[in-house]
């Protein structure tokens, strides 16, 4: 099966991934936009193509990989838990900077940031680094099953997987008789240029199973713009990120961060029919 790169790009490098259907036994490649275009050409015209394609990509058994935890404790409710994570695996054709190396950049930088605050929040803050996001969420599965008796200890959980582009927007998912709460909260990302949006966040890969225990989720928008240009693809690469720019992201993360360990009430719980729309 030979597809045309699914990213938004018009270069020569495709966008790599995995195919839904798990059982290996069609090949599947891409080929970039161009290329793709070209080929189309010549079978339109000539109605018939040869193509030659060497594949040397091949499945690896299983191995071992860990999640990376860290926390700044509370100073009252040292129990309760503010999340932020990002993942650490990426496809090796760039060096997996906006995927998800930015994301790991902004999650440390809240962490960094809440170490270095002379009065730590009232609740802790947990930075995880999920393993193994792009085969298949183990990372964030077994995350959410050790966690499973202290999930309703996790007062809201946000996730870092767009990018190093700006925060535009910040949505939530949690009990909606908590509006209030949430609002008071995008109250303090205004001056950074983040709007409240609505209420529907979309809960990232390595959050969905803990939304799925009940954890509120804190969604903050990314500009995209020149997301699906690069990532999957070798030009993954760190000069896709500017420092100014990443500041303002880490900085959004960190406030949102701040305000939902420090608030006096809590975001409830996600009722279960809002659970069920994200499943
Ligand atoms: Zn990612």
């Amino acid at each position: 099966m030979l597809i045309r790169s699914v990213g938004t790009d018009h270069d020569r490098l495709p966008h790599t991934g995995a195919k839904a259907r798990d059982d290996h036994e069609i090949p599947a490649a891409a080929i970039a936009v161009p290329d793709a275009e070209l080929l189309h050409r010549v079978l339109v015209d000539k109605k018939t193509a040869r193509v030659r394609l060497v594949l040397g990509a091949r499945k690896l058994p299983d191995a071992d990989s860990a999640n990376v935890v860290g926390e700044v404790t509370g100073r009252e409710r040292p129990g309760e838990i503010v999340l932020v994570g990002a993942h650490l695996d990426s496809w090796d054709l760039g060096m997996g900077a906006i995927d998800d190396g930015a994301g790991v950049a902004i999650v440390l930088e809240t962490g960094r940031l809440f170490a270095a605050l002379p009065q730590k929040p009232r609740r802790t803050l947990r930075v995880v680094l999920f393993a193994d996001e792009e085969h298949g969420t183990e990372g964030a599965k077994e995350y959410a099953r050790l966690h499973t008796a202290e999930a309703a200890n996790h007062v809201a959980a946000a996730e870092a997987d767009f990018g190093g582009d700006a925060v535009y927007a910040v949505r939530w998912l949690g009990n909606p008789a908590m509006r209030d709460r949430f609002a008071a909260l995008a109250r303090l990302l205004a001056p950074l240029g983040v709007e409240r949006q609505d209420d529907s966040a979309e809960p990232g890969a390595d959050v969905t199973p803990l939304l799925e225990l009940g954890v509120p989720i804190l969604d903050l928008r990314q500009d995209g713009t020149r997301y699906f240009d690069i990532h999957h693809s070798a030009n993954d690469t760190i000069d896709k990120i500017d420092p100014g720019v990443i500041a303002q992201a880490a900085a959004a993360y960190a406030t949102a961060a701040w305000a939902a360990a420090e608030t006096d009430g809590d975001f409830g719980r996600v009722p279960e029919a809002l659970r069920k729309e994200h499943r």
